[in-house]
């Protein structure tokens, strides 16, 4: 997977400078350590073979989380190569006109943007994530995606196992501190469960549409003249859901999970259209 410039090392020390990356890495251990040392201590007790096998479970939801993480916000999401140049001949006969980003004083490729938080341009540009430090574009837009499908699991994981010890066992509510911790836990888990689901729901459409969140935006206007005319309107990147899925997460569907599995990933300048 491609690196930001100046190596892993200074991407690293950028991205953990934010007080938002900060800031997700402690819910992810308050989630860890809550799911495992009160709650399923609490239930199951950590000593049992099934407390064991929930605990490992957990562990290995969290740290694949953490992993896919690490690997969206130290990753290049995709700068423009210098060398780059429009073909105007093909831009032409899609209707379409070379695109220059003012800022950067230079051509951009078809579906880059310019992020006004990263100040340049980004290949395929999704949006800038504040959770990661990091625009999620070309590069990383694979590891984002596992990233949000991970934390879904291990929230709503640790979700089920918090109602579970809350239902099935006898606790010391009439201690004001032990209530605290439950209600506050409770909200905590039923709001990361939903929020990151969502956005979960919302991505996997993206995914099958082959769209990112800013062509969605400007196919709204695109969708509603369509609809007008009496016509069907097809984004001009997708190329049907099979292909749409395996141009991001891999034409293995073993490697589909491996957020550093990127080698499909070509230069992000070029992208095939629909025929229709
Ligand atoms: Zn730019
Ligand atoms: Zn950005």
């Amino acid at each position: 997977m491609a690196r930001r410039r100046g190596g892993p090392a200074a991407a690293a020390a950028t991205a953990v400078a934010s007080p938002a990356v900060v800031g997700t890495v402690a819910v992810m251990a308050l989630v860890y350590y809550s799911t495992l040392f009160v709650f399923l201590d609490h239930w199951l007790g950590l000593g049992t073979p099934a407390g064991a096998a929930h605990a490992a479970a957990v562990s290995l939801a969290v740290a694949a989380c953490f992993f896919a993480f690490v690997c969206a916000a130290a990753a290049d999401p995709g700068s423009v190569p210098a060398s780059f140049a429009p073909d105007a001949e093909a831009a032409q006969g899609q209707g379409l006109k070379s695109r220059y980003c003012d800022k950067c004083c230079m051509f951009k490729p078809d579906r880059s943007h310019h992020c006004k938080v990263c100040k340049r341009c980004v290949l395929k540009m999704d949006h800038h994530c504040v959770w990661i430090n990091n625009c999620v574009g070309y590069g990383n837009y694979k590891a984002f995606i596992i990233c949000v499908l991970n934390a879904t699991i291990g929230s709503l994981y640790s979700f089920v196992i918090f109602l579970c010890d809350l239902f099935l066992k006898e606790h010391e509510f009439h201690i004001l501190y032990v209530k605290i911790v439950y209600i506050l836990a409770g909200v905590l888990l039923f709001f990361l469960s939903l929020t990151i689901g969502s956005l979960l729901c919302w991505h996997i459409y993206l995914l099958c549409h082959n769209m990112t969140t800013i062509e969605y935006r400007e196919a709204v206007r695109a969708k509603w003249l369509a609809k007008k005319s009496g016509q069907k309107f097809r984004h001009r990147f997708d190329l049907g859901m099979r292909k749409n899925i395996q141009m991001i997460l891999g034409p293995n569907i073993l490697c589909w999970l491996c957020p550093t599995a990127t080698g499909h990933l070509k230069d992000g300048t070029e992208f095939q259209i629909t025929n229709n």
